[in-house]
C-alpha cells in the first residue's frame, strides 16, 4: 500500500479541513448527488499536479478554492496534501513517506511543495512520473470518463496506453531531451551566425597577419643586404676618401709648384726674346767685315800689280846678253805654286764666301804678275842709249813703287788689323748667339715639359675632385640609407661592423677582396635594396603590435566560439543519440507492454462478456484523413506530412478491436453503452493489471452496469486490488460490497462537504 492519506483543505466543496486515510486496498466514497465526491476525486488530480482546471470542473484557478455559502465566509486558499509511504522507494526519493502538497491561490498562483520544502511542478510530475501515476491516465478515472480511452483517436489512445505502461517518464524525457537539442541548435546556430558574423574581420586580420610575416621577411631580407651593402660601402668610402685626402693635396701643391716654375720659364723666354739685338750687331759687324775685306781687295789687287810692276821693272835687263838668260826657273813657279797654296790654304778654313772670292781674286792676281813679270823678260825693249836713262827712271819709279807698295802694304795691315777685330767681335757675337739660342731652346723644351706635367697632374686632379663630387654624394647617400635602414629594418640592418662577408667557396673576404668588388655589384644591391623598400613601404603602415593583439584576440574568440560549436554539437549528438536510445526503448518497452496488455485485455473482455475477442491494433495514424479536412493544407505538405508519419513509430496510433461472443456486428460504434463501458473497464482493468499503479480512482465507472455486471466488476475489482489500492466512487452496491473502508460524503446546509466513516449498512443507505 502506498497510498495513506489525503488532506483537503478549503478545495471545493471542503470548505473545512477533511482528511481520508487510506488503510485498506480497497476504499470506496459514498454518498448522495452533489454532495463533493468527485470533488475528492479531483482533490486528487489537484494534488498530482493536473493543470487543466477545467478536467477539475473550473474555469479559472480560483473555482477551486472553496467559495463559500451563506453561513461560511470563502476561503483565500486552496490546498491538498497526499501522504505516500515511500518506504519500498516506489517514488525516487530517499525518504520513507512523501507529502506531496499544493496550494491555489485565489490570484490563479500555485505553490507546490515535496516534504514541505517549495518545488517546481516539474519536479512533482517527474517524481509522479517515475512511479506511474499521473495527475490524469487509466487510474484517475473521472465520472462519464470511463469509455474515454474508446472515444479518443488511436494516437491519443497510444499515449494513454504509454502512460498506463509507465512510459511516460521516457516521454518526459524525450520531450525534454528534445527541448533540450532545439535550444542547442539554438545556441549552435547563434555561435555560427556570432562565428560567421566575426569571420570577415578575422579573415582581414588574418591577411594582415600574412602581410606582416611577408613585411617581416622582407625587413629580414632588407636587413642582411643592408649589412652587406654597408659593409662594402663603409669600405668604399673610407679607401676613397683616404686617397682623396692623399693625393688631392700634394697634386695641388704640385701643380702650383709647376704653374710657378711655369712662369718663370715662360717670362725668361719671353725676355730674353724681347731684348735680344746681338742678331742686328752680328750682321752689322758681318756688313763690317765684308766692306774690310772688299777694302783689302783692292789693296791687294793694287799691291799686286804694283809688285808686278815694281818685279818687272827691277828684272829689266840691263843687257842684252842678260837677256838671253832671261829663262823662268823651276824655283820661280815654286814660289808661285806656294803662294797659291798659302792662299788655297786660308780660303779652305773660311766659310764665307766672299772671303773666298777675295782669296780666288789674289790667286788669279799672283797668276797675272807672275805672267807679266816672266813675258817682260822674253820681250825687253830695244836700244841701248836709252837703256841708262831709263835705269834711272826705272830705279826711282821702283822707289817710289816702293813706297807705295809699302803704302798699300801698310794699309792691307791695317785693314787686317781691324778685320782681326771685327772677326774677333763677330765670332765671340756668333757663338755667343748660337750658346743663346740653344740655352733658349733648352728653356722652351723645360717649359712644354712643365706644360706636360702640368696636363697630367691636372687631369689626375680633375679625375680625383670627379671622384671627390661621387663620393660625397656617395657619403650623404650612405647617411641616407642609415636612416632609412633603422626605419625599415631596425637596428640590426647597421650592425655591419663585424660582419665577415664570404666567396662562393665560404672564404672570408678580405678589406683588399672587398674593395676589388666592381661597383656594379653594389649598385644592383642598392637596387634590389630600393625595390624591397617599396615593398615594405606598400604593405601599409599598420602598427604590427595592435593587429598582433586583435589577430590573437579575435582568433582566440573564434577559436572559443568554434570549440563551444563543438561542444554544442556533441551535445546535440548525445542529446540525439539519447533520444533515439529513448524512442527505442519506448518502442520496445510499448510493444512488450502491448502484448501484454492485450493478453491482459483479452481475458477480461472474456470475462465480462464470456467470450468473444478484443485486440489493441498497433497502426498507423491516418495523419491524412484527418489533416485532408484542413483546407488550408498544401498536397506537398500533405506528402511530406505522410512520409513523416511512415518512418516514426510516434505516429503510430492505437485501434481497438473488438468481436462480442454469439453477434456478427464488429467494431466499437455498434456496442451499447453497458457494452461499451464493459469494453472500456475490460481494458483499463488490462492496463492497469500490466503496469499496475500505486492506486486507481474510479469514479463512477459502474454506473452503467447491471446487477450481473457489477458483480463481475466486483471480481475484477478484487483482482485489481491485489496489485493497487482503488478508490471507489460509487452509488453501486457490488462495488461498495467490495470496499474495506467507506467514507460518506455530506453536504450540510452550510454547504460544506464533510466526511465520515461509515459501515457498510450505512453506506448502502447513504449512497441512495
Ligand atoms: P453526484 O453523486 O451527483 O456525482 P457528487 O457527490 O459527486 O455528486 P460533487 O460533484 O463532488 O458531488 O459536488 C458538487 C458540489 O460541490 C456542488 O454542490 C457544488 O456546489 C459544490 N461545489 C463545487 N465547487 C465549489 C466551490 N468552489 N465552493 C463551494 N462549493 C463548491
Amino acid at each position: 500500500m502506498y497510498l495513506k492519506s489525503l488532506e483537503i483543505v478549503g478545495f471545493k466543496s471542503f470548505g473545512k479541513k477533511a482528511n481520508l486515510e487510506f488503510n485498506s486496498d480497497v476504499s470506496a466514497i459514498v454518498g448522495p448527488n452533489g454532495s463533493g465526491k468527485s470533488n475528492v476525486a479531483e482533490a486528487f488530480r489537484f494534488v498530482l499536479g493536473e493543470q487543466s482546471i477545467k478536467s477539475m470542473r473550473g474555469k479559472r484557478g480560483e473555482d477551486l478554492i472553496f467559495n463559500g455559502s451563506q453561513t461560511i465566509p470563502r476561503g483565500n486558499r486552496a490546498s491538498v496534501k497526499i501522504v505516500f509511504d515511500n518506504s519500498k522507494r516506489f517514488l525516487n526519493l530517499d525518504f520513507d513517506e512523501v507529502i506531496i502538497e499544493r496550494h491555489v491561490h485565489r490570484d490563479g498562483t500555485n505553490q507546490y511543495f515535496i516534504n514541505r520544502s517549495s518545488v517546481r511542478l516539474k519536479d512533482v510530475s517527474e517524481l509522479l512520473a517515475g512511479a506511474n501515476i499521473g495527475s490524469s491516465g487509466h487510474h484517475m478515472i473521472s465520472q462519464g470518463e470511463a469509455d474515454r480511452i474508446l472515444n479518443v483517436n488511436p494516437k491519443e489512445r497510444r499515449m494513454m496506453i504509454e502512460e498506463a505502461l509507465g512510459l511516460k517518464i521516457y516521454q518526459y524525457k524525450r520531450i525534454a531531451s528534445e527541448k533540450k537539442l532545439d535550444k542547442v541548435k539554438e545556441n549552435i546556430d547563434s555561435v555560427q551566425a556570432l562565428r560567421k558574423e566575426n569571420a570577415p574581420h578575422l579573415k582581414f586580420l588574418k591577411r594582415q597577419i600574412g602581410k606582416m610575416e611577408k613585411t617581416l621577411e622582407m625587413r629580414k631580407e632588407l636587413g642582411t643586404l643592408y649589412r652587406e651593402y654597408f659593409k662594402r660601402e663603409s669600405a668604399y668610402l673610407k679607401y676613397w676618401s683616404d686617397k682623396i685626402t692623399n693625393e688631392k693635396n700634394p697634386l695641388i701643391e704640385k701643380l702650383k709648384d709647376l704653374e710657378h716654375r711655369s712662369q718663370e720659364a715662360k717670362a725668361i723666354l719671353e725676355k730674353s726674346r724681347a731684348e735680344d739685338k746681338r742678331p742686328f750687331e752680328l750682321t752689322d759687324l758681318k756688313n763690317q767685315l765684308n766692306s774690310l775685306r772688299r777694302e783689302k781687295d783692292q789693296f791687294t789687287f793694287k799691291l799686286g800689280r804694283v809688285e808686278g810692276v815694281i818685279y818687272a821693272l827691277e828684272n829689266k835687263p840691263k843687257k842684252i846678253e842678260e837677256v838671253d838668260n832671261t829663262k823662268i826657273s823651276l824655283n820661280k813657279i815654286k814660289e808661285l805654286e806656294s803662294v797659291i797654296n798659302d792662299q788655297i790654304e786660308i780660303a779652305s778654313n773660311l766659310e764665307e764666301v766672299n772671303q773666298i772670292k777675295g782669296i780666288l781674286n789674289r790667286i788669279k792676281e799672283s797668276f797675272t804678275q807672275f805672267i807679266v813679270k816672266h813675258s817682260m823678260a822674253q820681250h825687253p825693249p830695244a836700244g841701248g842709249e836709252l837703256l841708262n836713262n831709263e835705269i834711272d827712271e826705272n830705279s826711282k819709279k821702283i822707289e817710289e813703287l816702293k813706297n807705295e807698295k809699302k803704302q798699300i802694304e801698310d794699309s792691307i795691315k791695317e785693314i787686317e788689323n781691324k778685320e782681326d777685330i771685327v772677326l774677333g767681335k763677330y765670332n765671340t757675337l756668333k757663338s755667343e748667339i748660337e750658346q743663346d739660342k740653344n740655352s733658349n731652346q733648352e728653356a722652351e723644351l723645360a717649359v712644354l715639359e712643365i706644360m706636360a706635367h702640368q696636363t697630367e697632374s691636372r687631369s689626375q686632379l680633375n679625375s680625383l675632385e670627379m671622384k671627390e663630387i661621387q663620393i660625397v654624394s656617395a657619403q650623404e647617400n650612405y647617411k641616407k640609407e642609415m636612416n632609412e635602414s633603422y626605419i625599415l629594418a631596425g637596428r640590426d640592418a647597421v650592425q655591419f661592423k663585424d660582419l665577415d662577408l664570404h666567396n662562393s667557396a665560404g672564404v672570408v673576404l678580405s678589406e683588399e677582396e672587398i674593395l676589388k668588388e666592381d661597383r656594379q655589384y653594389q649598385n644592383e644591391r642598392l637596387k634590389k635594396i630600393e625595390r624591397i623598400k617599396i615593398l615594405i613601404e606598400d604593405s601599409g603602415t599598420l602598427s604590427s603590435e595592435d593587429v598582433v593583439k586583435e589577430y590573437e584576440e579575435a582568433s582566440k574568440r573564434d577559436e572559443h566560439l568554434s570549440n563551444e560549436i563543438e561542444d554544442l554539437e556533441k551535445s546535440a549528438e548525445s542529446l540525439l543519440t539519447l533520444i533515439e536510445e529513448l524512442k527505442k526503448k519506448l518502442d520496445i518497452e510499448f510493444r512488450n507492454g502491448l502484448e501484454k496488455i492485450n493478453a491482459q485485455f483479452k481475458e477480461f473482455f472474456i470475462l465480462m462478456f464470456g467470450g468473444g475477442r478484443a485486440n489493441l491494433d498497433l497502426v498507423k495514424e491516418k495523419v491524412t484523413r484527418k489533416k485532408k479536412d484542413d483546407l488550408n493544407m498544401s498536397e506537398e505538405d500533405l506528402v511530406n506530412e505522410v512520409e513523416n508519419a511512415d518512418g516514426e513509430d510516434n505516429e503510430m496510433g492505437i485501434e481497438v478491436d473488438v468481436s462480442l461472443p454469439n453477434k456478427k456486428v464488429k467494431g466499437l460504434q455498434m456496442l451499447s453503452g453497458g457494452e461499451r463501458s464493459l469494453t472500456s473497464i475490460a481494458l483499463l482493468f488490462a492496463m492497469s493489471q500490466v503496469t499496475p499503479p500505486p492506486f486507481i480512482i474510479l469514479d463512477e465507472t459502474d454506473a452503467a452496469l447491471d446487477e450481473a455486471n457489477s458483480r463481475k466488476y466486483g471480481d475484477m475489482i478484487e483482482r485489481l486490488s491485489s496489485h493497487s489500492q482503488l478508490i471507489l466512487i460509487t452509488h453501486n452496491r457490488e462495488t461498495m460490497a467490495r470496499a474495506n473502508i467507506l467514507y460518506g460524503v455530506t453536504m450540510g446546509s452550510d454547504g460544506i462537504s464533510k466526511l465520515l466513516s461509515v459501515e457498510f449498512a450505512e453506506a448502502v443507505k447513504v449512497a441512495k
